[in-house]
């Protein structure tokens, strides 16, 4: 008989998969995927942190170690080292108040899906204020729960820099109440962040106007090689003493992508409220996924409760950090022919390749250049450049 399925329509693949199943597809041995956000070593093979490796062997040789169900909101000594990551030990006054609660996620992602879901049943205001470009997956966590999703301007296409006027333009005429979402650190897709000095005007306008800022941390280290730096956007709101939410990820910065590592962190304004935010996050999870799994958060707490393998991983990410800035500083010479035997003429100006941070970087190659790069070249890139 028919199908009970006969009238479901064939989807479109998100972009990013449909460029990297065409990649795949390549038998050129030439071939590079930059479509992907992930680091990898210089023969462009997956890359596991050492101090990683020997967390895993810690685990598997403590026999004390069972495998029963975690509680709704996962291991509480990992919510407690990853708010202290983020928000830092010794400066936040939330920490002291009790007024955070962290609930342990599947990865960057899950947290924004968990945290946009309690947002959607909890919070009177609707909409959400994303910057143009983002992260691709970013509006759909908002949409999926019923959530009006709108944009802020964010890059200006003529410096590759960021667009400030247009951004805090756009967040003035935002409703109050509006969510707005930020990224903490090393910006995707642009490699754009704005100078403290900008995050402390977007803070006044944030906080002047009543909207809430809903932080999305997933490259702490990455950006800087130091951690602390790295959460200084975020440690700006909450020394104010309001109210944020922090989509807190372990897949880049620790190099755990698949075991999917996260927390959302909510900074409230009375532990009381914490309490009762808290609460209201199980419901969400419990017919969600229950629990989160406990590997690859066992992993971020070996690493975070122990003095040396702490130090082993800021060591190590402080080489990835310089690593990424030298890549840059090769293919911006690249370009620019510069200490090269055959000049290639590439024309134009690449050196916001240079300024830019983190992982990303927007290249403004357009559709048509980045077409040709795959077909003659088999350079395998977003098609937004
Ligand atoms: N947020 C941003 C800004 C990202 O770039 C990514 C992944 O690329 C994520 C969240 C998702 O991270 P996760 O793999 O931890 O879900």
């Amino acid at each position: 008989g028919e199908s009970a399925f006969s009238d479901v329509p064939l989807a479109p693949e998100p972009l990013v998969y449909a460029v990297m199943a065409a990649c795949r597809q390549d038998p050129s041995p030439l071939k590079l995927n930059l479509g992907i956000g992930v680091y990898r070593t210089e023969e462009g093979k997956p890359f596991v942190l050492n101090v990683v490796r020997r967390a895993e062997e810690l685990l598997v040789n403590d026999l004390s170690r069972d495998k029963e169900y975690l509680p709704i909101t996962g291991i509480p000594e990992f919510n407690e080292l990853s708010s202290k990551l983020i928000l830092g030990v010794e400066s936040s006054p939330a920490i002291k108040e009790n007024r955070v609660t962290t609930v342990q996620c599947v990865a960057g992602c899950g947290s924004l899906r968990v945290g946009a879901e309690f947002l959607a049943k909890h919070y009177h205001q609707k909409s959400v204020y994303i910057p143009e470009p983002t992260y691709s997956n970013h509006p759909n966590f908002f949409s999926s729960v019923g959530l009006v999703v709108k944009t802020y301007r964010y890059y200006d296409l003529a410096t590759h820099g960021l667009d400030l006027q247009g951004l805090l333009e756009d967040l003035s005429s935002a409703p109050a109440g509006s969510i707005v979402l930020l990224q903490a650190c090393g910006h995707n897709p642009t490699g754009v962040d704005p100078t403290i000095q900008e995050w402390e005007q977007i803070r006044q306008l944030i906080r002047s106007n009543g909207l809430l800022p809903f932080f999305d941390s997933a490259y702490q280290g990455l950006v800087s090689g130091n951690l602390d730096a790295d959460a200084q956007s975020v440690r700006l709101f909450v020394a104010d003493g309001g109210e944020s939410l922090i989509a807190q990820s372990y897949s880049k910065n620790i190099g755990l992508y698949g075991e999917r590592v996260g927390a959302l962190i909510i900074v409230c304004k009375t532990a009381e409220v914490a309490i009762n935010v808290e609460s209201q996050l199980k419901l969400v999870i419990r017919p969600m996924y229950s629990n989160p799994p406990i590997h690859g958060a066992s992993i971020v707490t070996a690493i975070l409760k122990d003095r040396e393998m702490y130090n082993e991983w800021t060591s190590e990410l402080k080489k990835m950090k310089e690593r990424l800035v030298n890549i840059r500083q090769k293919l911006v010479n690249s370009l620019h022919d510069k200490g090269k035997s055959v000049n290639l003429g590439t024309p134009g100006d690449w050196s916001h390749i240079m300024r830019q941070v983190g992982m990303y970087s927007l290249s403004g190659l357009n559709q048509d250049q980045i077409a040709f790069m795959t077909k003659e070249y088999h350079i395998y890139m977003s098609s937004d450049g």
